[in-house]
């Protein structure tokens, strides 16, 4: 009797798994917009997003958009005619999708802004990020403690670097750096040779390596030709890369003129290789596992009619409303803890980086 009892149960119980997974597999579709297969943190998002979505039972419409504005929009506009319930979008232009977000709205489809604050609009139900703000502190703690500016050292001069100014990200992460960078700039311990400063003149549009790269050839020929660079605040690891370039091709990076201290954003593999090889200081690691974790539960719970999960209501107003936001917290990377960092989490194998 018990024997049957149990027997019974466990038959149920594995009914019950099979049926669950059979409706675990029914969730419906989420359309996944990236913005591009350009930088690799995209692709770990992209596939970190599709993993988790699969998971919970959904299946993902994951599409890259190029870095072109048009594509994404009409990208996005096929995920909602193909039914989409949700839509998780990393915005190229945080200002360009008003119209399509209206045509969700109006379907009923809900909107994470995944990454990159979405502007403009009130059809954004929440938001997944980082807390971009503290990004630009790390970049620009990591120029502090390497020129040993709170020991009192210094003059010493320094080039900034911001990214997109179509994506909001940009402003935090220069916002964050200069909170730290300006009282130095401004008691004359750090010297910003070409003067240029403010993002409406260290931008980079589309987070382009080779634009940052052409700039950083052009202010060492026209402001450092008998004066040394010692650390440029670069925003992302691909214009790191850029500027690195530009710095070699002048004669930096040997004993006798050795690299300023230049910063980045991403742990992308051929950053962290470059920091091995003492060319880039240092990176801010931000998870992009976590993040998709993160939006994979917002998904779950407004379509269970839950509130999701959020800690910050008041930092991203994006000009109509406030938006609900999660906000992960991003890691400095240098060579002292990468590998506790990188590989300790599983993010990266150590046969990838060595
Ligand atoms: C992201 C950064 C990334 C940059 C360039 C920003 O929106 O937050 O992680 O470095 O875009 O892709």
């Amino acid at each position: 009797m018990t024997f049957t009892r149990s027997l019974h149960a466990g038959l149920l119980a594995a009914a019950l798994t099979l049926a669950g997974h059979a409706v675990a597999q029914d969730k419906g579709t989420i359309g996944v917009s990236m913005p591009t297969k350009s930088s690799a943190r995209w692709i770990s998002d992209g596939d970190s997003m599709v993993k988790v979505l699969k998971e919970k039972g959904y299946k993902a419409d994951l599409q890259y958009a190029d870095d072109d504005i048009p594509n994404q929009l009409a990208q996005v506009e096929n995920m909602i005619t193909k039914g989409a319930k949700v839509l998780v979008i990393a915005a190229i232009d945080g200002t360009t999708l008003s119209d399509a977000l209206q045509k969700a709205a109006d379907k009923g489809v809900k909107v994470i802004a995944y990454d990159r604050l979405i502007k403009g609009s009130k059809n954004v139900d929440y938001y997944a990020t980082f807390d971009n703000f503290q990004v630009g502190v790390l970049q620009a703690q990591s120029i502090e403690k390497s020129l040993r500016l709170k020991e009192g050292k210094g003059p010493f001069n320094i080039e900034l670097f911001g990214g997109s100014p179509d994506d909001n990200n940009a402003f935090f992460f220069y916002d964050g750096a200069l909170s730290v960078l300006k009282p130095y700039i401004d008691k004359g311990k750090l010297v910003v040779r070409s003067k240029q400063m403010g993002m409406d003149k260290v931008g980079t549009l589309r987070w382009d390596g080779a634009v940052a790269q052409a700039r950083m050839d052009n202010l060492l020929s026209a402001y450092y030709g008998n004066a040394r660079v010692d650390a440029v605040l670069s925003p992302y690891d691909g214009l790191s890369i850029g500027i690195l370039s530009s710095l070699k091709g002048v004669g930096y990076g040997t004993p006798k003129q050795p690299m300023p201290v230049v910063t980045g954003q991403d742990a992308e593999v051929p950053s962290v290789k470059s920091m091995l090889r003492g060319e880039q200081t240092s990176t801010v690691f931000k998870d992009t596992r976590e993040l998709a974790k993160v939006t994979a539960n917002m998904i779950d719970a407004m379509l269970s009619g839950k509130k999701p999960e959020i800690n910050d209501t008041k930092t991203y107003n994006n000009g109509v409303k406030v938006v609900p936001s999660y906000l992960l917290k991003p890691v400095s990377v240098d060579v002292s803890n990468w590998q506790a960092v990188l590989i300790g989490s599983g993010y990266y194998k150590e046969s990838q980086i060595k």
